[in-house]
């Protein structure tokens, strides 16, 4: 079966549809997940200099030393753990690629993948790749949290991962000790491995980014994603990578050899100077995005919006259905031409049950003005 095939029953991305209909229709639009901001210069001018100074040509297909080394160092700080940047890091064209190479490198067709709903479109679409078998398990809504006994419900003798994306896409949950602790038990138990995206793993307004790779018995068996699109408001860079064990790292780097080679030279170059940045970088960084937060979670909560405020990642997940819609793609349908503003519909993250339909995602990567004008044309709702 042709990968066209296998990816059919996916259609176009949902972010791809919505931004083409947010753009048609000049609407404001809090629906893809880029900053209305461009990154720092100290970032920006690192790649520049290494597109003037020759740094053009291929790298080495696991990443430049430069940047695998400020991996690294950015890892033991963060976490107190050593990590070999030879054998353990691997640098790809952003989360997306490693995610991919992760699907393509670590499974076999068959084996099935416990993933979280609602989930990155990534995912499912990392299993049809790979001829892997999806496992949902619902975090339900409002609380969305981790249920520890509906994942021991999924694991069979043909599980072989646990995906976990903390800080999560869409829902906001940054997963506490206790949830993560129950993910690692059973990863320990029935010998699993981890997978985590950790993207949005600056952005976290409540509680603490943990990582799982730093729980007990867990470094040998997790491999750890992620990337500087959203820590520096590069998503367009498409600069990430994957921190694991040898044997996990070895089958990531044999697919990734082969599905791009490597990545752009000059953005690792720049990489490697954003992981050098100071943490009162971050600070600001997270100081702008929780005002934003504050700002739209109040906003929309004022409009009638049933929202859940986020602790984490740049999304507000809130139940529209105070406004009478019989679900969430007819409500944004209509908050894009009749409002003028632009969302995600969440359904597209929840292949396994309806629980989406009532729920409507918005961004807050946007500039205080462009949250502002939003929820001025929101005040057309009426509940
Ligand atoms: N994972 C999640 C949860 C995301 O929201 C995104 C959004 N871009 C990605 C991965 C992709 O990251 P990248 O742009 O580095 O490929
Ligand atoms: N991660 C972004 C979001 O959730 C979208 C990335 C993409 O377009 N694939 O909005």
């Amino acid at each position: 079966m042709s990968v066209a095939s296998r990816l059919a029953p996916f259609g176009s991305t949902v972010f791809t549809e919505i931004t083409a209909l947010a753009r048609a229709h000049g609407a404001v639009d809090l629906g893809q997940g880029y900053p209305t901001w461009e990154g720092p210069d100290f970032v920006k001018e690192a790649a520049i200099e290494a597109i003037r100074s020759a740094s053009n040509q291929y790298p080495p297909s696991m990443g430049i030393p430069e940047l695998r080394e400020a991996i690294a160092r950015r890892w033991e700080t963060d976490t107190g753990l050593a990590v070999d940047p030879d054998t353990q890091i691997t640098v790809t064209s952003g989360c997306t690629e490693a995610l991919a190479a992760a699907f393509l490198g670590l499974f076999e067709p068959g084996d099935e993948v416990i993933l979280f709903e609602p989930v990155y479109d990534a995912y499912p679409v990392g299993c049809a790749l790979s001829g892997a078998v999806a496992r949902y398990v619902t975090l339900h809504h409002p609380g969305f949290r981790i249920d520890p006994e509906a994942l021991e419900r999924v694991v069979n003798p043909r599980t072989r991962a646990v995906l976990v994306n903390t800080p999560h896409n869409p829902t906001g949950r940054v997963f506490d000790r206790e949830e993560l602790e129950a993910v690692a038990e059973i990863c320990r138990r029935h010998d699993l491995i981890a997978i985590t995206d950790e993207v949005y793993e600056r952005m976290v307004y409540e509680g603490t980014h943990l990582r799982l790779a730093t729980f007990p018995g867990m470094a040998e068996r997790t491999l750890t994603l992620s990337s500087i699109g959203k820590s520096f408001s590069l998503t367009g860079w498409k600069t990430g990578w994957a921190i694991g064990p040898e044997s996990l790292t070895a089958a990531v780097r044999a697919a990734h050899q082969f599905l791009t080679f490597t990545t752009p030279n000059p953005m690792q170059h720049g990489a490697a100077a954003a992981l050098a940045a100071p943490d009162a970088y971050y600070d600001e960084l997270v100081a702008g995005y929780r005002r934003r937060r504050d700002l739209l979670t109040a906003g929309l909560a004022e409009l009638g919006f049933d929202v859940t405020v986020p602790e984490g990642a740049y999304y507000v997940l809130a139940d529209h259905t105070p406004f009478g819609f019989p679900d969430d793609v007819s409500f944004v349908q209509h908050l894009i031409t009749e409002v003028g503003v632009a969302a995600i519909p969440p359904s597209a993250f929840y292949p396994s049950s309806g629980e989406g339909r009532r729920l409507v995602r918005f961004a807050f990567c946007k500039d205080e003005e462009t949250l502002g004008e939003a929820l001025r044309r929101l005040r057309r709702l009426r509940p």
